[in-house]
């Protein structure tokens, strides 16, 4: 006998051919998150088992971070000869609940001599004798005790809910713009659920915006790489660009155009990466550079999808998910953002795409970003 954790998946049970592809990096995400804790990790039965980890809670926390693990329960598995021996099993890991319970039974060893309805029933009477402080409820009990016969016995009770998604890798890789605020960690956290492989690009207007502000930034990546896995930062220095264009352009198109170079630069990093699309944290209407014909505006200037999973969002759901994901305290921090150092005070909210263009004619474009690309920083982050 011994513990061990059952881990379930979801939505890869729907790939059909591509079915064993996508286990297989999902057994191997799953290997990788345990490492720490020296897990062995196997898969059988349509489940994926993890045995041997030095602990526990730190092994399901990790677990359950993994995109495409739909729920992990600590399990205890055992000989299946012995229904008694089942039975006090059940019973001792029942001790310490209150309130009401079930059994649930599965019977994938179709030989086992008792059927799942004969279990459910014998390991609950025996349940109920034995831990007297317990009550059976069917409709809606307050635990399930799950009894599974296989080639083993699995008893399980508790279930931490996980992550769901798709595992990491199986959808290509896209380029997540990342600011410090709250919604584009949340943006590059639900596009990476999808199975997609994160890079990131932060525009820093050094001396504007302090080296604090780009700890923050490589502390919100950090914590994305707790469910994508390691990812590149590219640190781009956006300085010169914001000055030329608040010395050259009218205000009420500064924002936009800065976002313009912002998308450029992204598309140029991105397809040296290997990413095939773009992720920003824009949701409609949040601010001026976010009206319907500002994102037009800014979408115009790159060749490949610009994803922006927020953008039908409240900012109240998107400050719900970023509690969740872990994002938001370390988005709270009060450091600048280089958005915030040049805001214009009128921004157009209703700009017309050629007054915009012959705008930015005044602005050597090729010179500023082969620059900025050319001052990136690259760093490695999880
Ligand atoms: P966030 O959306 O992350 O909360 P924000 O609300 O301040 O920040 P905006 O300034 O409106 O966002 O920018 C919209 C989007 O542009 C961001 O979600 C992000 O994807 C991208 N962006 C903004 N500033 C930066 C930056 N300094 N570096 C990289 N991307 C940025
Ligand atoms: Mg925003």
């Amino acid at each position: 006998m011994r513990e061990i954790l059952l881990v379930r998946y979801g939505e890869v049970f729907l790939k059909g051919q591509n079915r064993p592809f996508f286990l297989r990096k999902l057994v191997d995400h799953v290997k990788a998150a345990v490492q720490e804790v020296h897990g062995h990790v196997w898969l059988s039965d349509g489940r994926i088992y993890v045995s041997d980890y030095t602990d526990q809670d730190e092994a399901i926390r990790r677990v359950s971070r993994v995109f495409g693990v739909h729920s992990v329960s600590p399990a205890i598995e055992m000989e299946k000869d012995s229904f008694e021996a089942i039975c006090e099993q059940a019973a001792k890991m029942m001790e310490k609940k209150t309130g009401t319970f079930k059994v649930l039974a599965k019977r994938s060893d179709k030989r086992y001599p008792m059927d799942s309805p004969t279990i459910m029933r014998e390991a609950g009477g025996y349940i109920l004798d034995h831990v007297p402080h317990l009550t059976v409820d069917v409709n809606n009990p307050d635990h399930e005790i799950t009894i599974e016969i296989r080639k083993l016995a699995y008893l399980s009770v508790d279930r931490t809910m996980a992550v769901s998604g798709m595992p990491m890798g199986t959808n290509g890789k896209a380029c997540l713009l990342l600011s410090g605020g709250i919604d584009s960690p949340v943006a590059g956290f639900m596009i990476a659920k999808r199975g997609v492989e994160l890079c990131c690009v932060h525009y820093h207007s050094f001396p504007y915006t302090s080296e604090r502000a780009k700890e923050k930034v490589l502390e919100l990546a950090r914590i994305l790489s707790e469910y994508c896995g390691r990812m590149r930062v590219y640190i781009v220095p956006f300085t010169e660009i914001q000055m030329q264009i608040h010395e050259k352009c009218p205000e009420n198109f500064t924002t936009l155009i800065m976002r313009r170079y912002m998308m450029r630069i992204a598309e140029i990093l991105a397809r040296k990466d290997g990413a095939q699309a773009l992720i920003t944290g824009e949701s409609i209407g949040q601010v001026a550079s976010q009206t319907m014909e500002a994102l037009g505006c800014t979408d115009e200037v790159v060749n490949m999808p610009v994803f922006r999973p927020c953008v039908g969002m409240d900012k109240s759901e998107i400050i719900e998910r970023a509690e969740k994901i872990g994002t938001m305290e370390t988005s709270s921090l009060p450091y600048e953002d280089c958005c915030t150092v040049f805001t214009p005070k009128h921004p157009a909210t209703h700009p017309r795409k050629e007054l915009v263009c012959r705008a930015e004619e005044k602005l050597d474009s090729q010179a500023l970003i082969d620059a900025a690309i050319e001052g990136t920083e690259i760093v490695e982050v999880g």
